[in-house]
């Protein structure tokens, strides 16, 4: 059922499909963040993923999307998302974001992480956190009633109050479900209060893509890597919520994300 500008409305047991979905995710996530290591190349991540999505009884999303070659998304650095999987070898001291998508039954789940390999310098442990926490604060925003862009707001106040970090508005956040990229577009900065309304049965993907340096972002030659235009770290986290009567739950986060929401006071709606 669609309303609203194309949002899709999901049903309770569509939910959760993309809950299964959410956990292949998550676990897969889970076990690429241990695999990673230097001397890795990004290859093997990608096999590890894709071993991991498909023993699951899941398929891996991206895998062909639009031609894209790989299961999962690997970006080093100055990369920020998009990065194709292949020969690079992983070095101590990267930072290192993994994005990960898989289908069950039609149903699709979508996050992302970064992660610090080795020796990395403080201000790149304090980017990463900053948009780990930027991505927690936007989905403790979200409340049924509200509207997309709460979401917005709260994701970019908490990254200008940590320092002057760059956020990326050329890429968003989405809606979610049979597709893995629907409508609405959640962008990671804004004002409150537009958008479309926050309703039961809803999908998002909130995934926050913030940079030590200048927002401003270039496409490689392989025309999907997307880079830092100052070539300033970047640190990407993503995942997929909704909102039920009793309060948000992540799809993709293995425990629905009880615990995060809970330390930062709101409501856990997941079961
Ligand atoms: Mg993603
Ligand atoms: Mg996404």
């Amino acid at each position: 059922m669609f309303r609203e500008r194309g949002v899709e409305i999901k049903t309770a047991a569509q939910i959760e499909k993309m809950r299964a979905a959410g956990l292949v995710v998550g676990e897969t996530l889970d076990l690429l963040a241990r695999t990673v290591r230097p001397g890795a190349t990004t290859r093997d991540l990608d096999r590890v993923a894709e071993d991991n999505i498909r023993s699951s009884g899941a398929t891996p999303s991206f895998k062909g999307y639009h031609g894209f070659p790989g299961s999962i998304c690997v970006s080093v650095n100055d990369e920020v998302v998009h990065g194709i999987p292949g020969d690079r070898v992983i070095a101590d001291g990267d930072v290192v974001s993994i994005d990960c998508g898989a289908i069950v039954d039609g149903w699709h789940g979508d996050a992302a992480l970064t992660v610090a390999v080795g020796q990395v310098p403080p201000e790149a442990k304090e980017l990463i956190a900053v948009t780990e926490q930027a991505l927690w604060r936007g989905l403790a925003a979200a409340t049924l009633g509200g509207r997309v862009t709460d979401i917005s707001h709260a994701v970019e106040s908490y990254i200008r109050s940590q320092g002057s970090y760059g956020i990326l508005e050329d890429y968003v956040g989405h809606g979610i479900g049979s597709a893995m990229h629907q409508p609405p577009n959640v962008p990671n900065h804004g004002r409150p209060g537009k958008g479309p309304k926050l309703v039961e049965g809803l999908a998002l993907a909130v995934e926050p893509m913030v940079v030590a340096g200048s927002p401003e972002s270039r496409m490689l030659a392989d025309d999907w890597t997307v880079v830092t235009a100052d070539g300033s770290l970047a640190a990407h986290f993503e995942h997929t919520f909704t909102l039920t009567a009793d309060g948000a739950w992540v799809l993709t986060a293995l425990d629905g994300g009880e615990a995060r929401l809970t330390e930062l006071g709101v409501p856990f709606g997941g079961s």
